[in-house]
């Protein structure tokens, strides 16, 4: 007899998300979080992350995008605080910009609102950009930024009013599956639980080693600027936005909370070997390449420098997400949504895992994120007995 009919590993984005749809459910669930919830040590910090409903990397993330905006309204419906800002999201490149053409044909496929802009007409609109005059753009009006410290405090908060069980400051150490259930092995004791969902972010591959040959974990920077002139860079004047230059695609969101103009580049950084390997600030080398961003594309942001931060990345070598069952255990679910832009998906990928961990078909189509494409991609073979165990 197991004690849990669920249990999520990791509280992060898309634990806690999912553990607030379980429990939401009526669920036995249970949730685990090494550090506290809203942590500065893995991918889901530094006050805002961009959502927008048109999408570049692929059309087919429009349908998951639109249901992401109504669960993020029902999570601030439930918990009474302010998620989701819209303030139109503008992607702009060179000619020829990825970013632009695939923003464009999504909006085009799905009927999006958008407007198409050239440089100067961008930089009349939106006064603090500098934008070359062959540089093209697409304004989406219902772009925006969440609160990713904000929603997952709330999701475990309204999780543990509807019931669920939660230790925080307590690492999983291993999982095994059993005849009845899968066990979990935590420093402070073992539990077992029908299903669990790994939702441990850049530590997947600890718990998950199917994953692990296949991810790549990289150190990004994020800077906040006191911008010259603020004016120019209020959230109803300066929208959140993606620059795709030759050499780089870089992004940035409004002063919205008195902590400057936030700044990082979408390049890969340096590869880490493990979560834990990470260095926690940025050093004079990010400041430089992200003021050189400023200086060529928004000169009126190149003030003094207020903060900077490390964030992490846990890439797949597609991009896409991974968001499925292990191959080695139906009952193990795999949650790794990230290669930089998976946090606006949480909202209704809590819903997904949930769906995926009681043996329901989710409603939302996610066969892009099959576990079994990677093996595809790179044949790679790992010994059974590795299967849970955390390096
Ligand atoms: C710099 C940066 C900018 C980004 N910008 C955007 C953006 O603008 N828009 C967007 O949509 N997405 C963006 N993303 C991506 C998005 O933030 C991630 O997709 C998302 O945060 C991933 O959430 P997660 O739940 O997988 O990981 P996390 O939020 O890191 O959660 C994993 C959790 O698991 C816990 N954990 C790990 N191992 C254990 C264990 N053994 N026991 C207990 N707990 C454990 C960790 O402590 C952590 O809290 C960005 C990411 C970064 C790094």
């Amino acid at each position: 007899m197991t004690a849990f009919d669920v249990a999520v590993i990791g509280l992060g984005a898309m634990g806690s998300a999912a553990l607030f749809n379980l429990a939401k459910r009526g669920r036995r669930v249970i949730g685990f979080e090494q550090f506290e919830p809203g942590h500065e040590k893995g991918s889901s910090h530094g006050e805002s992350r961009a959502i927008r409903l048109s999408y570049f990397e692929h059309p087919s993330y429009v349908p998951l995008a639109r249901r992401a905006y109504e669960a993020w309204r029902e999570l601030e419906r439930a918990s009474g605080e302010t998620i989701l800002t819209v303030t139109g999201i503008l992607e702009a490149g060179h000619p020829g910009s990825h970013v632009v053409e695939g923003s464009l044909a999504a909006s085009r496929l799905h009927g999006l609102p958008h407007e198409v802009l050239t440089g100067p007409e961008i930089n009349h609109r939106f006064p603090a950009f500098r934008l070359p005059p062959d540089w093209i753009g697409l304004f989406q009006p219902q772009g925006g930024f969440l609160r990713p410290e904000l929603a997952i405090r709330q999701f475990v908060r309204l999780s543990e009013h509807h019931g669920a069980e939660i230790r925080t400051r307590t690492h999983v150490l291993g999982i095994e599956p059993t005849a009845s259930g899968i066990r979990i092995r935590s420093e402070a004791d073992t539990i077992e639980a029908g299903s669990v969902i790994l939702a441990t972010g850049p530590w997947i591959g600890e718990l998950a080693s199917e994953l692990k040959p296949h991810l790549r974990l990289t150190r990004q920077v994020l800077g906040w600027f006191s911008p010259r002139n603020p004016a120019f860079f209020t959230p109803d004047r300066f929208p959140v936005f993606i620059l795709e230059s030759e050499d780089d695609a870089c992004y940035g969101f409004p002063d919205f909370a008195g902590s400057g103009v936030k700044a990082a580049s979408h390049r890969e950084g340096t590869v880490l070997a493990t979560a834990n390997a990470n260095a926690q600030d940025g050093g004079e080398a990010d400041e430089v390449q992200l003021r050189r961003m400023f200086r060529r594309f928004l000169p009126d942001a190149d003030g003094p420098l207020c903060k900077m931060r490390t964030c992490l990345y846990t890439r797949t070598p597609d991009e896409d997400f991974i968001v499925d069952c292990s191959t080695h255990d139906p009952r193990i679910v795999l949650a790794s949504p990230c290669s930089g832009h998976g946090f606006k998906f949480a909202s209704v990928l809590g819903e997904v895992l949930t769906d995926l961990a009681t043996g329901r078909t989710p409603v939302d189509d996610i066969s892009r994120f099959r576990v079994d494409r990677l093996r595809a991609s790179q044949t790679t073979s790992i010994p059974d007995r590795q299967i849970g165990e955390a390096s």
